[in-house]
């Protein structure tokens, strides 16, 4: 085993063997969903490019001059970009950092690395700073961006990137995986875990943590009794004040599209591995209409918008937006069953 998540193996051996071909061009793009060991997968990459022991190890050697400084976070080739605060984007003065740390040429062997967390959060001037660098590369410079949404990404730094895709995984390693993890539950609710994390087995660990793998249990039957007026907007909002927006939003949007699977009877995300539809998900399909379920799917991606490109709304008054539009959703649209 080599890469760092055995899930990223496949994508591991590829670009290992395009280095050893000398086939890796001057910028990488790993992309994939959020929780997917991109970033621990880039900086072992890094690590082993950096690596000065003989032969070609399979992974950094772990105490050569260069791996003990690329532990250290002293590695002279090595530079580090990340948003200065977490959710947030990365500026355009860390991107012009770039071009004094290309300028000199590498130290001690013949690759100089930058990696660029969260590179879809860039606004425009930042990309434009980028997009310089990659037209014209320095001789041994890698730069590897990592985007969980490469879609937001300026098509033109996006096409001068060799596309290293991270989100392709076999359920079942996923699922071995979660289930030798410390502190694990049985496959069933470790399935259940993987599907709210939308596959991505290092955000179903974080979702699966004590404050608020209950809360996420209490969602389906909290929608199921705002649906019918037996809870209000904003007791369910009190209800589920300790869980983060984002992980609110995220979970509502998911079981809608789970209801909405169950009402034209396609298959759950990771049936395949036997994952069961979740208690009171069937009770909201035969209860709701599609287009009340749609309606409500617009306003929560609204929510995200406006929680990404505000300053000044705070959590708390979006969450209650939020149910408050649930329960909008839920009333309108009134059909008889026969339309169902
Ligand atoms: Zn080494």
């Amino acid at each position: 085993m080599s890469a760092p998540y055995p899930w990223l193996e496949p994508a591991w051996q590829r670009l290992v063997s395009a280095s050893r071909q000398a086939r890796l061009g001057h910028a990488l793009l790993l992309a994939g969903r959020a929780g997917f060991g991109k970033r621990a997968f880039a900086r072992a990459f890094a690590a082993l490019l950096l690596c000065e022991a003989d032969g070609a190890p399979p992974v950094a050697c772990g105490h050569c001059r260069g791996c003990e400084l690329f532990a250290a976070g002293n590695h002279p080739d090595f530079l580090h970009i990340a948003p200065l605060e977490e959710g947030k984007a990365v500026a355009v003065d860390q991107i012009r950092e770039l071009g004094d740390y290309f300028a000199l040429r590498p130290h001690y062997r013949t690759t100089k690395i930058a990696l660029i967390e969260a590179a879809d959060t860039m606004n425009r001037s930042a990309a434009n700073a980028l997009l310089k660098l990659l037209e014209e590369p320095p001789a041994g410079a890698l730069i590897m961006l990592v985007a969980d949404r490469p879609s937001a990404l300026l098509p033109t730094v996006r096409s001068r990137c060799q596309q290293t895709p991270l989100d392709q995984a076999d359920p079942a390693v996923l699922l071995d995986w979660l289930l030798a993890q410390e502190g694990a539950a049985d496959a069933p609710r470790e399935l259940e875990g993987l599907a709210r994390a939308a596959g991505s087995p290092l955000q179903a660990r974080a979702l699966a943590a004590p404050q608020v793998a209950p809360l996420i249990d209490g969602l389906a039957p909290a929608l199921a009794a705002v649906s019918t007026g037996r809870l209000a907007p904003l007791a369910a909002a009190a209800q589920f004040a300790a869980l983060p927006l984002d992980i609110l939003v995220d979970q509502m949007l998911r079981l809608c599209h789970e209801v909405l699977l169950l009402k034209t009877g396609a298959p759950l995300p990771l049936a395949a591995l036997g994952r069961e539809a979740p208690p009171g998900l069937q009770g909201l399909a035969d209860a709701l209409h599609s287009a009340q379920l749609s309606d409500f799917v617009q306003k929560a991606q609204e929510v995200k918008r406006l929680k990404l490109g505000s300053v000044t709304l705070r959590e708390v008054d979006l969450a209650e937006w939020l149910w408050f539009d649930w329960q909008a959703s839920a009333a309108g649209h009134p059909v008889d069953a026969a339309q169902r």
